[in-house]
């Protein structure tokens, strides 16, 4: 019974450091301390993560430190966050403009960043219907929603899952 309670704590104490581990590439050093980041601030280096994630995941494919059906449903994962954030940040930007300044100097960088993530997601589309698409458990590349191997269509969306033939 000891057993199992040790191994939970030790379970825990890791579980922390490996979040600390995560969290502290995040915090950059030009985030001052005593300020808490906004909301912007935070999806805009979460969005920056998940773009070296999908850097990093598909050096480990092309050097294969990763297979075929992990990749598929690891990227699968970080292109559908990566559009979340988008989606969250464009909401955001909607109802509390950034200052022209503010917007001026992230330019180059959202540029970037943007077309790298829609030319991951426009990748993982053309690729999803062949490999990952029609594998149990998997979701719409389009919305994110679950959807069966059998469908054709998303039900929440419509997005066609299969090419017609
Ligand atoms: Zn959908």
């Amino acid at each position: 019974m000891t057993f199992g309670i040790g191994t939970l704590l030790i379970g825990l104490a890791l579980l922390v450091v490996v979040v600390a581990l995560v969290m502290m590439p995040l915090l950059g050093p030009k985030t001052p301390p005593a300020q808490p980041a906004s909301r912007r601030d935070a999806l805009e280096a979460e969005r920056a993560a998940i773009v070296r994630s999908i850097r990093d995941l598909d050096f480990d494919y092309r050097t294969h430190k990763v297979n075929e059906a992990d990749y598929q449903a690891l990227r699968l994962g970080l292109v559908q966050r990566g559009t979340d954030i988008l989606r969250e940040l464009d909401a955001l930007e909607e109802a509390a403009p950034a200052s022209a300044q503010e917007a001026a100097q992230d330019r180059d960088d959202d540029a970037a960043l943007d077309a790298e993530i829609e030319a991951a997601v426009a990748r993982l589309r053309q690729s999803a219907f062949s490999v990952a698409a029609p594998r149990a458990g998997m979701v719409c590349p389009a919305c994110g929603s679950p959807v069966l191997p059998t469908d054709r269509f998303c039900a929440k969306c419509g997005y066609a899952l299969r090419p017609q033939t």
